[in-house]
């Protein structure tokens, strides 16, 4: 397969065209569906801000249609035998598998990301089918759980039409991640895509189509949060949403859901530690570093964006760091060479410049980047930045900036690292860099977040826990984790025949 600047700008704009030529629709009850109001909104290329096209608005009763077509579709899906779900999915990840590359470059087209980067992520929304399909069959199984005169047992069922919302940073990947599982759970899926990256969202729905899924079980409602995402969360058909997003928007949610008691799961936002001790192997800490806060954009809620670097190693560990980041490679998302692409959305390269002047006025000094780097005067380019001299609770240590911005802090010792490790509102993961057994233990323990890698960049196992503590998230994915959240689990209790009911009213 070609992978070069001139075959990718040439395929993508192949695959641009259609969406250039109309509005991009909903996918609602097995068909692509225009909306009920005609209204559309504009979708932007963060490559120079010119328009990719239009989009269909959806609003409640778009988001009322789907939901009932979800609602319908539930009562034979859920009914569908575990092995028939799991030969599906694996044949809707073949079909993504087969189109990786389509979905690769109009991603890194519509949301920036480097097509670098994007390439492995379709990949990934494939695994994640195959990995959940094969667990489908096993979804319903639960405990034995004997008593002395009763047996008990669990099952699973699933717990309804689920709503889905996802943000821009990595789309696909990321509506995969909730989508397979609520699938192979037996649930039916309504999706709402965030409005700044729609595309992929509908390629994910029309590649599940044709693999033969039934109509209504997965919908996707494009459209704004407050229009479509909203009512979604009202909904009375969905039973519960899955939301990966900001934690303000979480909070929303939780409220919005509150009259029609939604059970949520929430993968927030972050400000993740990576903590490097001077008994650390260096480079591999240095390569892990940059890799953490440049890939994606620092676009990515897993980001180590707080580097707390201890004091003896700190100008060794620092020169190299700048040396890097000065070399990252800034350019076009759909070269190949490319590292950094552009922000997602020119409001975004706002506020991500915002925090330069910010972190000069707080005391912080800028040891490389420091401002936004239109290419050919076009573009939501910004220069990799590293923050040095900053403290812990100037607002560029302890907000998330999402983007590829790195706040470097110094410590004297493992309680201090500690302390300034956890003296945040977020808590999604952290990363420790030692060759002392014990204290990366020891930091592992110590660390408030949902996932600690020691001497790793993240690194993902789809059967282990992903989410985060505090302001980061409720509620874990991955594995069993997530048909805890797409299920109900019953219990029942049968009785032996032995033990003594309580005789009221006898005489
Ligand atoms: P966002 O919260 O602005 O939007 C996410 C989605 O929510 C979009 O689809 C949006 O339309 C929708 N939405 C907005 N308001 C809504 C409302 N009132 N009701 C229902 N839906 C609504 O987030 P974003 O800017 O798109 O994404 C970036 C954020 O996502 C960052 O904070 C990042 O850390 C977080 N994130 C977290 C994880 C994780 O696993 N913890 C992964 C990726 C991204």
């Amino acid at each position: 397969m070609p992978d070069d600047f001139a075959s990718n700008c040439q395929d993508a704009d192949v695959l641009l065209k259609r969406f250039r030529a109309g509005n991009l629709p909903h996918f609602i009850n097995g068909k692509s569906d225009e909306g009920r109001s005609g209204k559309t909104f504009d979708s932007l290329t963060p490559i120079d801000n010119s328009l990719i096209g239009e989009v269909a608005a959806g609003n409640a009763d778009d988001i009322d249609a789907a939901c009932k077509a979800a609602e319908a579709a539930f009562a034979e899906w859920k009914e569908m035998p575990g092995q028939a779900r799991k030969k599906l999915m694996h044949k809707i990840a073949d079909g993504i598998v087969e189109r990786a590359r389509d979905i690769a470059l109009v991603e890194s087209y519509d949301s920036g990301q480097a097509i670098r980067f994007m390439n492995k992520a379709a990949i990934r929304g494939a695994a994640n089918f195959r990995f959940f399909g094969d667990m489908a069959p096993g979804a319903r199984d639960g405990q034995s759980l004997p008593a002395d005169e009763h047996i008990n047992y669990t099952v699973r069922q699933p717990i309804g039409p689920v709503g889905v919302i996802t943000p821009w940073n990595t789309p696909f990947m990321l509506s995969t991640w909730k989508i397979a599982p609520a699938l192979a759970a037996g649930c039916t899926v309504v999706h709402k895509p965030a409005e700044w990256s729609p595309y992929t969202a509908m390629m994910l729905a029309e590649i599940a189509h044709d693999a033969g899924l039934p109509d209504g079980v997965l919908n996707c409602v494009q459209g704004l949060g407050e229009d479509a995402g909203k009512p979604l969360t009202e909904h009375p058909a969905i039973k519960a949403v899955a939301f990966v997003g900001e934690t303000v928007t979480g909070s929303h949610i939780m409220r919005q859901g509150a009259d029609t008691l939604k059970r949520v799961h929430f993968e927030l936002g972050g400000k993740n530690p990576v903590i490097v001790f001077e008994d650390a192997d260096l480079e591999r800490a240095l390569d892990a570093v940059v890799f953490m806060i440049y890939s994606l954009n620092g676009e990515r809620c897993t980001s180590s964006s707080r580097l707390l670097i201890q004091e003896s190693v700190q100008e060794e560990f620092t020169t190299k760091l700048v040396e890097r980041v000065k070399n990252l490679k800034v350019g076009h998302p759909l070269d190949p060479a490319t590292e950094v692409g552009p922000l997602i959305h020119d409001r975004h390269l706002q506020k991500v410049c915002s925090y330069f002047d910010i972190a000069t006025s707080e005391g912080a000094t800028v040891a490389a980047g420091g401002k936004a780097a239109p290419i050919d005067g076009m573009g939501n380019y910004v220069e990799p930045t590293l923050f040095v001299g900053a403290r812990n609770d100037m607002r560029i240590a302890q907000q998330e900036v999402f983007g590829p911005v790195l706040t470097a802090i110094t410590f004297k010792n493992e309680q201090e690292a500690i302390e300034i490790a956890n003296d945040i509102d977020y808590g999604l993961a952290g990363y420790v860099w030692t060759n002392d057994i014990g204290r990366g233990h020891r930091m592992a323990r110590a660390i408030d977040a949902g996932m600690i890698w020691v001497n790793s960049e993240n690194n993902r196992h789809l059967p282990a826990p992903f989410g985060g503590m505090k302001n980061s998230g409720i509620g874990r994915d991955g594995g069993d984790y997530s048909f805890e959240f797409y299920m109900e689990t019953k219990n029942v209790c049968i009785a032996m025949g032995s033990h003594r009911i309580p005789q009221l009213g006898s005489t």
